[in-house]
């Protein structure tokens, strides 16, 4: 039985992972993937770095910290959760694992679109956070992708660095009231067909032939909607973000959520902090928990 498990081994994840181990429990981070570092071109505004580092790179460095200190990670999806006889019960698709407290740290999973092009240029003109990559498009035409809310949101951050901005329905209607646009923000409804381009996005082209010439493209389709682990264990969810308290306690008993899960400011900083806040409260508690049982 571990005192710790963190699902997630993103900033938030090894962030926890680093205090919890460091006060000798025992701890365990399971992580599917490299999340949305991966998936981030340069970072230019976190502490210590000189010049912009990769998210991978980030990613790296954080993966070999946490080697270093000997935290075991399991590269493995968690597929279920549950919480039984005063155990958190973690299963991956190859392992079960019982654990005291859980540190949810998954990030806020975003909805992939399918068009053609997309994945390929993930990191090279496409972006998923207008308020990450906006800066770098200074100047420049950009498209949103989303017919919502979230990509009005977007759509208007670019909108005070870019000198145009287009939002693709992709065939969709616009849900928003277009009289709220400001004037450099166009919208464009016909269906898509591929983004296109060499090293970097050049062109969307749309279904029936035309093109739109864009440098980026921010996707903003619908939001995060899946925080299945924190339903199943009757977490409150409040706008698709987990609500935590100040200590990343949520409501279910030994129940932490760390990370751009519980919404804010969507930044490594803010993860790393949150993550240290939710390894620090699980030691206490912990601590606690051994001098009643002496
Ligand atoms: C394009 C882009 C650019 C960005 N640029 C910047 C920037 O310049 N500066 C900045 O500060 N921030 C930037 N960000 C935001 C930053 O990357 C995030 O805020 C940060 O990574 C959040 O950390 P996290 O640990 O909460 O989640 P993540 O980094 O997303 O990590 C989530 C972890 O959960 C795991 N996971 C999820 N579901 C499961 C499951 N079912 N089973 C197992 N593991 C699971 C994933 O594999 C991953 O390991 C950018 C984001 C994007 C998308």
């Amino acid at each position: 039985m571990y005192d710790c498990i963190i699902i997630g081994k993103g900033p938030a994840g090894i962030s926890a992972g680093l205090y919890v181990k460091r006060a000798n429990l025992n701890v365990l981070i399971i992580g599917k993937d490299g999340g949305t570092l991966e998936k981030t071109e340069k970072i230019e505004n976190y502490y210590g770095f000189e010049n912009p580092i990769s998210g991978k790179q980030l990613l790296e460095n954080g993966l070999k910290q946490a080697k270093r200190l000997q935290i075991p990670i399991d590269t493995d999806e968690v597929v279920s959760v549950e919480y039984k006889e005063n155990e958190f019960i973690v299963e991956t698709r190859n392992n079960e694992y019982k654990s005291k407290t859980l540190i949810l740290a998954t990030g806020s999973r975003r909805n992939i679109p399918t068009i053609k092009g997309i994945k390929e240029y993930e990191g090279n003109g496409v972006s998923y956070c207008a308020i990450c990559d906006g800066f770098f498009y200074k100047g420049k035409n950009v498209a949103v992708l989303g017919n919502g809310d979230y990509a009005l949101k977007e759509a208007n951050i670019l909108s005070k660095t870019a000198s145009k901005v287009t939002i693709l329905t992709d065939g969709k209607d616009i849900v928003e009231n277009r009289t709220e646009m400001p004037s450099n923000i166009h919208l464009e409804t016909r269906q898509i067909q591929s983004i296109e381009g060499t090293k970097r996005i050049e062109d969307v082209k749309f279904k029936d032939n035309s093109s739109l010439k864009t440098d980026g493209l921010f996707v903003a389709l619908g939001t995060a909607t899946s925080f299945d682990f924190a339903k199943k264990l009757g977490a409150i969810i409040k706008n698709n973000y987990i609500e935590i308290d100040e200590n990343m306690r949520t409501n279910v008993p030994r129940l932490y959520a760390c990370g751009d899960c519980t919404g804010g400011l969507l930044q490594i900083s803010k993860a790393v902090y949150e993550g240290a806040k939710a390894g620090t409260d699980i030691i206490s508690l912990l601590k606690k928990d051994n001098n009643v049982e002496k």
